[in-house]
């Protein structure tokens, strides 16, 4: 049996990760250290900006943190960019030390300034990590080949062993014993099968293989909020979620009833040796890393298509920002609202999911903009497409329309 001691979350979204994981960190904090897990690894797809709020936490729950990011990664940026080529894969960093921060830092910064992508206006904005910005900031650094849609599990998947070979081989040259295999199961039959050819040339170019758990969510009930978040993130309801409710944040011992190998959960305890504590003073960051940690963000939000969202603002009424404000505010007075307003709280009674969702969403940092655009794509949604729990998000909005 694996003692939870020895398992380290080394594959962790929360709500840094631009509207695709919805846990916050202090939550995280608290459940590993409830757990009794000592160390957790944030990897925020394509973002930095939640490294304050997680050391915070990390601090105060007495979990070492671990620093580092799930990125968007081709072999050639400005190949891929110029062909609008659309494969991209996933490659986990993290950082060994104060010199790997820095270079995770750069490495993100390079990424959103040089590797700037996005498909079309409506798509994701992402920044773009390659192979030759790696060899650039490689130093103090550990990589993990990322989940299913890692470069080296996708090309496995494919059948391309040619090209999974080709990657595997640079990535090792470039990190050596710090390059790391990494597994999941989340009873994906895929997933699976791309997961048994990376343990088997695991074997072959002796990489040590960790298990992970792709956490977007903290507890498994929490996973139909995540879906209504990444469902609306562009904007519109677009009904992208994901395949089931396992990506929450398990225990070791849960990993390990999954299936995976004791051997591959004890060994995400190896990262977490391998990293140090960071000196890193994030409070009072020196200019170009407070640019680097917050333009990251704000970034993100401002130089979204902001033409066309504005305007799709202004048929928002104001009440449903009111309702925005009110209800999905951290500390709101949600209680508040549920004993005053007897409509309320009917829904909620009947669906119980309904409150929860609300209540886990309203813990949730996000930008603003995300969350006008769930208001926004709830108001247009023709009726019909709703679900009952769908339903009573949208009656909330319209309830505090009809106050006002
Ligand atoms: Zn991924
Ligand atoms: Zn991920």
């Amino acid at each position: 049996m694996v003692k939870e001691q020895d398992y380290v979350s080394i594959h962790t979204h929360t709500d840094g990760s631009h509207n695709d994981g919805i846990i916050s960190c202090d939550k995280l904090c608290e459940k590993a250290s409830l757990l009794g897990q000592r160390a957790v690894a944030l990897t925020d797809h394509n973002s930095l900006a939640a490294f304050p709020r997680f050391i915070t936490a990390a601090n105060k729950h007495d979990i070492k943190p671990i620093l580092g990011s799930e990125f968007y990664f081709v072999k050639n940026a400005q190949q891929s960019i110029q062909t609008k080529d659309n494969e991209r894969f996933h490659l986990v960093v993290i950082a060994k030390n104060d010199q790997g921060l820095k270079n995770l830092i750069m490495l993100h910064n390079q990424s959103w300034t040089k590797n700037y992508f996005r498909m079309h206006p409506r798509s994701v904005e992402r920044g773009l990590l390659d192979v030759e910005l790696l060899s650039q900031y490689s130093e103090g650094l550990i990589i993990t080949t990322a989940c299913y849609y890692g470069g080296v599990p996708q090309y496995l998947f494919t059948g391309d062993t040619d090209n999974a070979l080709s990657l595997a081989s640079e990535l090792k040259d470039l990190f050596g014993e710090d390059l790391y295999f990494e597994i999941a199961d989340h009873f994906i039959p895929d997933e699976t099968k791309a997961f048994e050819h990376l343990i088997e040339l695991a074997g072959k170019m002796e990489v040590k293989v960790v298990a992970a758990q792709d956490a977007h969510y903290l507890n498994k009930e929490d996973a139909f909020a995540q879906e209504l978040l990444i469902g609306t993130r562009f904007g519109y309801y677009s009904g992208f979620k994901f395949p089931n409710d396992q990506f929450y944040f398990k225990s070791a011992q849960e990993m390990s009833e999954t299936g995976l190998k004791d051997e591959y959960i004890i060994n995400t305890s190896e990262i977490a040796e391998k990293v140090g504590n960071y000196s890193w003073d994030y409070s009072t960051p020196k200019s170009e890393e407070k640019t680097l940690i917050n333009g990251a963000y704000s970034k993100t939000l401002t130089s979204l298509d902001a033409l066309s969202r504005f305007s799709m603002f202004r048929k928002i009424p104001s009440a449903i920002f009111y309702a925005y404000k009110k209800l999905f505010k951290e500390g709101d007075p949600l209680d508040t609202i549920l004993t005053e307003d007897p409509k309320i709280r009917k829904y909620f009674e009947q669906t119980p999911l309904l409150e929860h969702t609300v209540r886990t969403l309203s813990g949730v940092e996000v930008g603003l903009l995300p969350r006008r655009e769930l208001f926004a794509a709830f108001s247009s949604m023709p009726p019909e497409k709703f679900p009952l729990e769908r339903m009573g998000i949208f009656l909330i909005s319209q309830w505090a329309f009809e106050r006002e």
